[in-house]
Parts: structure tokens; C-alpha cells; sequence
């Protein structure tokens, strides 16, 4: 058997860094732009099953999180994973961050250019790369090709975003200037698509030559966005152009665009290419059993072009099929145990590792979240996805932005509590990155019924039909909100107001 490293210190668990976590060891493997094939496919199957629970995990970068590892992996399944691009040829860099592109790059029919191939450039240049493992585990890069399903405001450190300027598509520079969790900003900057990785890699060896003057075993490594602050973006920018052996194309205005809801991704969509199609289907909280994934494998075999993608929203898309068979596939992913509907509970509910896997937990999150799609699903009809965020501390592992109902697990007297945020208020002091706070100490066993009176009153009282849940509670101060809940229910009782 391999001795594999386990650090208390690796935040970041990798391949070859495995963390420790409740359940045992976690490994993560990174799939670039979350495409895997079928071989790929079936050996993560056999490393969950060999040496892990039997499961695999999707997380919101469109990794893989192997868990409930009791040993380290033999040589034979690392070579396995190396020789199938499962891991980076240098252990050193295997743990950066997984690079991001939207899971319908390729197939999208409003992409303005297909990010695969650059995906697959920079991945290669990156993980040959052994002076850039000194950079933080975090540093992070995105691809977003003009898609409908777009991952511009996927927390990255950048993001290199498709636009059309005349007849040419160009990628603007977004860098990530914010707190944790939050979506890249458009520095004005223009950049050739065939330049990209130059420019990437001026970013990255900069980043690297910041990070080899700092001390690191007295502080953790910087994240990109501290050498921002440290520079200023003016400074930073100069340094890439003087980086570069072309000019840096600067643009005289910003230009942020216009979002579209995560989920869109869900059930059956066309692709650009004729008579082809996808479908998005529903991995509840991110999980599918070894069972499962080889089941999806095969599907993608034998109907398919031998590819599944895993998405940021941690779902899975089956890409590629005729159209003429789409009903066919359908029943049998549905056969396999697994939703296709984006209105069903579990769409867009998501969870962290909660009591059983992380010992901050306050709560179990993952049996408290898939309690209530199910109760959900057995008393009220959605007809949009609602994005419910399940969260056992403050830390907010599973989602870094703001959702429409976030539940933070909080020990209450020994049973299980949340406190309870919807929406969000920028201009709200007291708008917590949570959301605004609705109730506090709600007891769980109350929680699925407040939800779902949430829910009524939404749908009851919306504006029109297009209007999402967060635009909903948005308009309303908590009080007016305590008072529909407590005027349609008395569920809101168990809580104390927030
Ligand atoms: S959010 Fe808190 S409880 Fe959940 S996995 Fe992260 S640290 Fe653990």
C-alpha cells in the first residue's frame, strides 16, 4: 500500500493529500471542467469501492470526493488514476484548484466559443508546472464561453469570460476582488482568446513570485485577491503587461452581464449540434452511488459519445444523445434511482458534510436536507427550482454565495436547531452572508413545515409567475414576512424571531 501524506493542515484535500474528516479520509480528485469518459468513469467507481464507502461526491467545483477511506491507495490505482488523467503527473500540484468551464462548453447554443480545448491547455501547463505548487491550493481559474448555462459568478480567483466585439470573440479579464465566496469583477481588460494562456501564466508566475517572499511556514499561503489588495489592480495589471510579449488590450468600460438561473441545466435541453441532446440529471446533494455512475457510464456509452460532465451545481449531465432516443435514456436514468425534473425538491438543495464527516458540525446536515426534499416532494409542487443551503457552522463549506433559504446548524439544548435566512440585502446592515435572518433556533423537526408554508405564501402571493423567491422575500421587511408565515400557519412559533 502507498503511504499517502495526511496533513491536520490540508484545508484542500488532494489525490495524493488526503484529509482526515470524520468518516475517515477524504480524497478529492480534479476533472477539468468536470468532463470525464467512460474509463475514467469506471475507475472512480473501483477506487470508492475499493478503498472508500462505495459513493462518490460532486462537489461545487465539478470534483470528485472519494470518502470514508480507511488506508491509503495502492500504487497500482495511482498509476491507474495517472495514466487516465485522474491526476496531475506531479503530485505537488495536484491539489490546485480544478479548472472551471461551464458543463455545457461545446454543446451550448448560445456558447460564443467552445472553452474545452483551453480548459485542457491550461490544466496541462499547470500541473507540469512543479514551481507553481508553491501557490495556494485555492488559486482558482475559469472558462465561461458565452454559454446559457454560464459560470461567471462561480467563485474563482479568474475568470476569463467570452464576449463578441464585432466580428471577433474575445475573453475579458475578470479577477476576483472580494470576500470568500464571491463572483469575479471585470477589470477592464480585453484579451485574445489564442493569448490567453500567456496571460494566464503571467498572472500565475507573478502570483508565485509574490508568494515565494512571504514566510509560509508562519502563515498560511496568500490568496490571489491579497496580492490585489497589496498591489492595487493597477499596479497588478502593469506588472502582466510587463509580463507579456504583447500588449495588454485595455477596454474603456466594465462589463459584469447579466446572469441566469444555475439550474437551467436540468432535464432535457437541444444542443447547438442537430438532432442532439442532454440531459441534467439531479445528483441529490451531490452523491451518487458507485452503482450509479457506472450505470450513467454505460448509458453514455451506448447512446452517448462516452462522456458524462459534472456540474458546479453539483449535478451531472448525460451529453450527446439523439434526440430521437432522448425519451429512452430518460426512463433509464430514472431507472438508475436518479430525478430529471428541475422542479423536483432535491434540484437545488444543497448541503455540507455536516455531523457525520466534519467534527465543527452542529448539525447533520445531509440527513436534516434530504428529509426535507422528501417531505417536500410528498406535500407541496414546485414549479422553479428553490435553492435551499443547508450549512452546519458558519464556515459555509457547500455554498459560497447568498441562496434563497439558507439553515446554519446551531447546537440548541441537545436537539437540532437552525437559524433560518432568506434572500439577501446588500444595502441591509444587517444582511449577513447568509441572507437576511428570518428566525433563530428553529427546531428542526418544525423546519420542514415552515418551509413549505414559505413556499405557499411565495407561490400564492408572487407578482408573476417569473418572480423568484429571493426577488419575493426581498420586498418584504422580516416583520411583513413573520406576518404572512404566522397569518397562513403557526409553525413560526418554534423559532425566535430574527
Ligand atoms: S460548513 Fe462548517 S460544519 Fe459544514 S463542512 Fe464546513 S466547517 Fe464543517
Amino acid at each position: 500500500m502507498s503511504a499517502l501524506a495526511v496533513s491536520p493542515f490540508a484545508t484542500c484535500p488532494g489525490l495524493f493529500q488526503p484529509s482526515a474528516a470524520q468518516d475517515g479520509l477524504l480524497l478529492r480528485l480534479r476533472i477539468p471542467g468536470g468532463l470525464l469518459t467512460v474509463p475514467q468513469c469506471e475507475a472512480i467507481a473501483d477506487l470508492a469501492d475499493q478503498f472508500g464507502g462505495g459513493y462518490v461526491e460532486v462537489t461545487n467545483r465539478a470534483n470528485v470526493q472519494i470518502r470514508e477511506l480507511r488506508a491509503g491507495i495502492t500504487t497500482e490505482m495511482l498509476d491507474r488514476l495517472q495514466n487516465l488523467d485522474l491526476a496531475a503527473p506531479l503530485a505537488a500540484v495536484d491539489s490546485l484548484r480544478n479548472i472551471m468551464c461551464s458543463p455545457t462548453a461545446g454543446i451550448d447554443r448560445l456558447q460564443l466559443l467552445d472553452t474545452r480545448p483551453f480548459v485542457a491547455a491550461w490544466n496541462r501547463y499547470l500541473t507540469t508546472r512543479p514551481d507553481f505548487a508553491v501557490l495556494s491550493p485555492k488559486f482558482s481559474v475559469c472558462f465561461d464561453g458565452g454559454e446559457a448555462v454560464s459560470v461567471r459568478d462561480r467563485p474563482n480567483d479568474i475568470s476569463l469570460v467570452a464576449v463578441q466585439i464585432g466580428e471577433a470573440v474575445w475573453f475579458r479579464l475578470h479577477l476576483n476582488l472580494g470576500d470568500r465566496g464571491a463572483a469575479p469583477c471585470d477589470v477592464k481588460v480585453l484579451v485574445k482568446p489564442e493569448e490567453s494562456l500567456q496571460v494566464l501564466s503571467a498572472i500565475a508566475e507573478i502570483y508565485r513570485d509574490y508568494t515565494s517572499a512571504i514566510d509560509t511556514t508562519k502563515r498560511r499561503k496568500p490568496r490571489l485577491r491579497e496580492l490585489l489588495h497589496d498591489w492595487g489592480v493597477e499596479n497588478f495589471l502593469q506588472a502582466v503587461a510587463r509580463h507579456l510579449p504583447f500588449p495588454l488590450q485595455r477596454s474603456e468600460r466594465t462589463d459584469n452581464g447579466s446572469l441566469t438561473n444555475g439550474y437551467q441545466h436540468l432535464a432535457i435541453h437541444s444542443q447547438r449540434q442537430t438532432g442532439l441532446s442532454y440531459i441534467g440529471t439531479i445528483l441529490p446533494l451531490g452523491r451518487l452511488e458507485t452503482q450509479q455512475l457506472r450505470g450513467l457510464a454505460t448509458l453514455a456509452a451506448h447512446y452517448g459519445s462516452g462522456i458524462l460532465r459534472f456540474t458546479p451545481w453539483q449535478n451531472v449531465l448525460l451529453p450527446d444523445l439523439q434526440t430521437s432516443q432522448i425519451a429512452v435514456v430518460q426512463q433509464k436514468v430514472e431507472q438508475l434511482g436518479l430525478h430529471t425534473s428541475a422542479t423536483h425538491p432535491q434540484s437545488a438543495i444543497v448541503a455540507c458534510s455536516g455531523t457525520t464527516g466534519c467534527k465543527s458540525s452542529a448539525t447533520n446536515t445531509q440527513a436534516d436536507a434530504l428529509a426535507l426534499a422528501t417531505y417536500l416532494e410528498e406535500h407541496i409542487a414546485l414549479d422553479c427550482p428553490i435553492n435551499i443551503h443547508f450549512s452546519g457552522c458558519e464556515k459555509s463549506c457547500a455554498q459560497h454565495h447568498t441562496s434563497d433559504i439558507a439553515l446554519v446548524g446551531v447546537a440548541q439544548n441537545g436537539y437540532e436547531a437552525y437559524h433560518v435566512y432568506v434572500g439577501e440585502d446588500a444595502s441591509d446592515e444587517d444582511s449577513t452572508k447568509f441572507g437576511r435572518s428570518l428566525y433563530q433556533n428553529y427546531a428542526f423537526t418544525q423546519l420542514p413545515g415552515l418551509i413549505e408554508q414559505m413556499l405557499r405564501v411565495y407561490q400564492n402571493q408572487r407578482s408573476h409567475s417569473q418572480e423568484t423567491f429571493k426577488h419575493f422575500v426581498n420586498r418584504y421587511a422580516i416583520a411583513e414576512l413573520h406576518q404572512m408565515l404566522s397569518s397562513s400557519s403557526d409553525c413560526g412559533l418554534m423559532g425566535v424571531k430574527g
